[in-house]
């Protein structure tokens, strides 16, 4: 019951910590996050549950309901579709399985980009490591950041545009699942599942009505709209779609710390829609500040 709320807003549901490639640790994500007048954060590293427990312990320090979450990579062919899974059992042996079948394949993709990159040059896989924590989700950020220590790029952002662009030559994808087997092994988990910043495709594409319909019918709960990199092209479409399946709509930063100029809080979820979240899971409850 809404009354019964034990969290509170402004809420933001998407952010990364050192777990995987965000520059602050978890708990600095969440001092961060009190610091920025948020009464709720889901932390959602990619691929790995590793940050929950100490979010939720400085959560508690600090007066912030920590949502546990994750953002699992799953993709369609060359594309990445990012899913964000909420409130799932982290020990689910699935997806666990899935997970570390992924981050073993982001190192090897790591790896063989690098390879590739020093063959023009001047970086090594040690200074790649050298910017992730121990057991981190290493992704292309980390290699942003070797080429920043190496003043080859100017800053994250310079180096996506550049050396690791898709169409610049090095660019490797990495194993993934299909989406609709994302939001399966979410479900199966007792999570909530919702589509990641939906609407970045290039002039306004999006998922493909008869795809979204199967993520739907498979248990998909809402989609990411309030989210900077969307187009408000594919937006207005999507906006249509949540309507006609009755998915929920969430907004929120995907803070990366200093590694993005994403604000927290700069996008927030209706409270009443964590609500529905919290009532449909299964396989966790929101660490209540
Ligand atoms: P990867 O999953 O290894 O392909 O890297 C994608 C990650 O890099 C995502 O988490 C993005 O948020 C992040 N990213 C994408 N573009 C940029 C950018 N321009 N600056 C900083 N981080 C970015
Ligand atoms: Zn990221
Ligand atoms: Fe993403
Ligand atoms: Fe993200």
């Amino acid at each position: 019951m809404a009354d019964e709320r034990r969290f509170r807003g402004p809420v933001d549901l998407h952010t990364h910590s050192s777990v995987s490639d965000g520059t602050e640790t978890p708990a600095e994500l969440v001092r961060a996050a009190a610091a920025a007048g948020l009464g709720t954060v889901a932390i959602t590293d990619h691929d790995s549950t590793a940050g929950w427990l100490d979010a939720a312990a400085t959560g508690a320090q600090v007066g912030v309901t920590v949502i546990p979450g994750m953002e699992l990579s799953t993709r369609v062919e060359f594309a990445s579709v990012h899913m964000l899974g909420y409130l799932f059992d982290p020990a689910n042996e699935a997806l666990v399985a899935e997970t570390t079948r992924i981050r073993d394949g982001r190192m090897r993709r790591a790896e063989d980009m690098v390879r590739r990159i020093a063959q023009d040059y001047d970086i090594t896989w040690d200074d790649v490591l050298a910017q992730a924590t121990e057991g981190a989700t290493v992704g292309r950020p980390h290699i942003a950041d070797a080429l920043v220590a190496r003043g080859l790029a100017e800053d994250r952002s310079a180096a996506f545009a550049g050396i690791l662009h898709w169409r610049s030559g090095y660019f490797q994808p990495h194993y993934a699942p299909e989406p609709l087997t994302g939001v399966r092994l979410i479900r199966e988990a007792g999570g909530v599942p919702v589509l990641a910043h939906p609407a970045t495709g290039s002039r306004g594409s999006v998922i493909p009505e008869n795809r979204l319909r199967r993520l739907v019918d498979a248990g998909l709960f809402g989609l990411e709209l309030d989210h900077r990199e969307n187009r408000q092209e594919g937006v207005a479409q999507l906006r249509a779609y949540a309507a006609r399946y009755g998915l929920a709509i969430t907004g929120s930063s995907d803070y990366h710390g200093a590694g993005k100029p994403n604000r927290l809080g700069e996008n927030t979820t209706d409270p009443a829609v964590v609500d529905r979240m919290i009532e449909e899971a299964t396989g966790a409850a929101p660490f209540y500040a």
